[in-house]
């Protein structure tokens, strides 16, 4: 029934063999910068691959600083705990995104509270956050409360679906008035700007992921980038031991963590940074194509939204229905075309079950019809 798609599909990556959803590609200086790595003997948590990868993230996101860390939920982790996020405090992110996000909340002793998105972005809806804040909260000594369970909101992570921006500059102004800190789940959106800026700017800290299937890879590992200095510092403090620099002794400050990225691994995202842009082109006219494609049929391709140039990390369709939905996973996969539904609705899982949710309108209805469908770059 969806011949025609798997028949695009294949000849779009010019192959009738197994085509995935999204593979990573070493094309550039990897091997080199490996070999340099090793050759070095520096593969582990310090190394000048680890500090250049922070300079170069940095410089092309815009923000004062990065810090590189060992995945993107050890990035938003730390985020959390840096916006002040603490045992029994809320946090409020979309039910619409990967488990990763509620994870890192959870790490924190903190709760979980679900927010719509909107239909267009697939991110956090800053006309449902309004609606939400204003129907349950209260400020009271500059600290948004929410009514029915007296605890603070103390954050908020808004997150980019599959590279596309959400409305975070409405969703940071909301923010602001309630005295809520926005960080920013950029884990698929590197490349990705909304109004000329980079996604993970907007928030007083953003989390980047670089696991295998994202835009660019380093095997396993992520960074957080903020405009605060102190907070970075504070960042990499706390993700490399807490420990007090002295030319021998070992004295620790706090409890930190081992989030280090190690050099190895830098220097593989140095040289798949180096290839962003060449990937990043590829993607755009890979999207132009599906979209050329799906003009005349009953699937809708997602486009980037208003206002924004999205990386189209992960590309993806919506069906008219579940069942319609269920048939086109069923043709594709069975013909050797890798596609796969959207997240479970995180107030699904039983982790989440018992939280505090908006109208989620917007996420059942996105929940039961979107696909993603391959997205490799093709060079
Ligand atoms: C990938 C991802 C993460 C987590 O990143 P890891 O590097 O796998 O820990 C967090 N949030 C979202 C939305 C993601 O897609």
């Amino acid at each position: 029934m969806y011949q025609d798609v798997v028949t695009f599909i294949q000849s779009v990556f010019s192959t009738e063999e197994f085509i995935p959803l999204h593979e990573p590609k070493f094309i550039g200086n990897e091997k080199k910068y490996l070999n340099e790595c090793i050759d070095s003997t520096f593969v582990s948590s310090v190394g000048k691959f680890v500090d250049q990868f922070e300079e170069m993230i940095a410089s092309y996101t815009g923000a004062k600083y990065a810090v590189a860390t060992s995945n993107g939920t050890s990035a938003l982790h730390i985020s959390l705990l840096l916006a002040n996020v603490q045992e029994g405090d809320e946090v409020i992110t979309q039910a619409l995104t990967f488990v990763a996000t509620c994870n890192a909340i959870s790490y924190c002793n903190a709760i979980p509270v679900f927010v719509d998105v909107d239909k267009d972005t697939m991110g956090l809806s800053p006309d449902a956050l309004r609606v939400f804040l204003n129907e349950n909260t209260v400020i009271e000594n500059r600290q948004c409360i929410n009514r029915s369970t007296g605890k603070v909101i103390k954050a908020c992570v808004p997150m980019h679906t599959f590279g596309h921006p959400c409305r975070i500059d409405e969703v940071v102004e909301i923010c602001n008035e309630f005295h809520i800190t926005v960080v920013e789940d950029a884990a698929e959106s590197l490349g990705s700007f909304y109004k000329g800026r980079h996604t993970g700017t907007y928030g007083e800290l953003g989390a980047i992921s670089f696991n295998g299937n994202k835009i660019i890879t380093s095997g396993g590992g992520g960074c957080i980038i903020t405009n605060n200095e102190s907070l970075a510092l504070k960042a990499k403090h706390i993700t490399t031991t807490a420990k007090v620099p002295h030319k021998w002794a070992y004295s620790h400050d706090m409890v930190g963590y081992n989030y280090r990225m190690p050099n190895l691994n830098a220097a593989l995202l140095v040289a798949q940074l180096e290839g962003l842009g060449t990937f990043l082109k590829s993607k755009a006219e890979l999207a132009n194509l599906y979209n050329d494609f799906f003009q005349d049929s009953t699937l809708d391709f997602i486009v980037a939204p208003k206002h924004s140039v999205s990386n189209y990390w992960l590309n993806a369709v919506v069906l008219s229905d579940k069942k319609q939905r269920d048939d086109f996973l069923t043709c594709t996969n069975n013909n050797g075309v890798m596609t796969r539904p959207i997240w479970t609705l995180m107030n699904k899982l039983n982790m989440f079950e018992n939280a505090q949710c908006g109208d989620l309108s917007h996420s059942e209805w996105l929940e039961d019809r979107v696909v993603n469908i391959p997205s490799s770059v093709r060079v």
